[in-house]
């Protein structure tokens, strides 16, 4: 089990990975990899004190190289799920599942707005992850629509589970897909319900019916990593500690709302780590105390 788990492999994430190793917490950063936070693509930062004329690519290396020394350790896959166990957390990494006591979520800005339908439909047949919901179709027709190849291996999984998979790749090229997985490119533009029972999936191409919708994203609505977020919008809701509502889950960076600028995300990543390790230490002090007195 590892103290804090962080989502998300950008600055704020960064930061606080090396602030919870400053107090001495066992640390994973699980993260698609550095090409996808938003600073990768900065030709140049200017207003990061300290180091100015600097690239993006350049200086998010370098935070990184600062996590590698301070003992911070790392996963590269896409988080699809975190589990509330009580006094863990449950976190899917494709398909391996890892434990943490406390959770830091610094996922950046979710650009995928969604279609028609989509947020209403979520767990009334539109799912994020095919291991955690997949056996509910078993036998059913299903579509899965993959903004990248990691798509593939949820429309292969389904495969040996529903009768149909449809797969609607929005990228190029197409990898590998067993042969009862039906490919068809087209662009999704709504969910398709009846008395709120999820029917079909509308493309310009016409609907394609189906029992259940799994989407394969670059970036996830935070509220569907974790069930009971607060959010606004697009942006989880923190007090100043960076606690969100749920116990033990903080957030950083541009997941938590504008200004969308490196020195919030390294601040607020370290503001982040210092709660968690503060209510982390203070909730092992009091089992101490309990075992203590049993
Ligand atoms: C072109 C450009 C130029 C910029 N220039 C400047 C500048 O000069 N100065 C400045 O201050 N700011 C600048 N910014 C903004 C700055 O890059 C962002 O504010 C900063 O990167 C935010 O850091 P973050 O850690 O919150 O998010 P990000 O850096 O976006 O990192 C988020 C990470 O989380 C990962 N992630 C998301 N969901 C999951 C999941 N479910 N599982 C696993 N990983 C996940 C993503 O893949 C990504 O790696 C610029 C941005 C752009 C696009």
């Amino acid at each position: 089990m590892i103290d804090v788990a962080i989502i998300g492999g950008g600055p704020a994430a960064l930061s606080a990975a090396i602030n919870c190793r400053r107090r001495n917490k066992t640390v994973k950063i699980f993260a698609r990899g550095l090409d996808t936070s938003m600073l990768f693509t900065a030709e140049k930062v200017d207003n990061y004190p300290g180091l100015p004329d600097m690239g993006g690519e350049e200086l998010l290396n370098r935070f990184q190289q600062h996590a590698i020394q301070s003992g911070v350790t790392f996963q590269r896959c896409r988080i699809s799920q975190i589990l509330p166990m009580g006094d863990h957390f449950m976190i899917n990494a494709e398909n391996e599942f890892v434990e943490a006591r406390a959770i830091i979520l610094a996922t950046g800005i979710h650009k995928s707005r969604g279609i028609q339908g989509e947020a209403e439909a979520i767990g009334k047949g539109v799912s994020y992850c095919a291991t955690c919901d997949g056996m509910l179709y078993r036998g059913k027709k299903v579509v899965v629509v993959g903004e990248n190849e990691e798509g593939e291996a949820e429309a292969n999984f389904l495969a040996d589970i529903c009768t149909e998979v449809t797969y609607v790749p929005l990228y190029e090229p197409v990898l590998y897909l067993k042969e009862n997985v039906t490919v068809m490119r087209t662009k999704p533009l709504a969910v398709v319900t009846e008395n709120g029972v999820l029917t079909g999936l509308e493309t310009k191409d016409g609907v394609i019916s189906c029992d259940g919708i799994f989407f394969a994203k670059n970036s996830m609505p935070p509220d569907s990593l974790i069930y009971g977020l607060k959010t606004e919008g697009a942006q989880i809701v923190t007090d100043k500690r960076m606690a969100t509502n749920l116990p033990f889950v903080y957030a950083a960076g541009d997941c938590t709302g504008a200004p969308y600028q490196i020195a919030k995300a390294v601040g607020e990543g370290q503001v982040a780590a210092l709660s968690a390790v503060q209510d982390l230490d203070a909730a092992q002090r009091e089992a101490a105390k309990a075992e203590s007195v049993n």
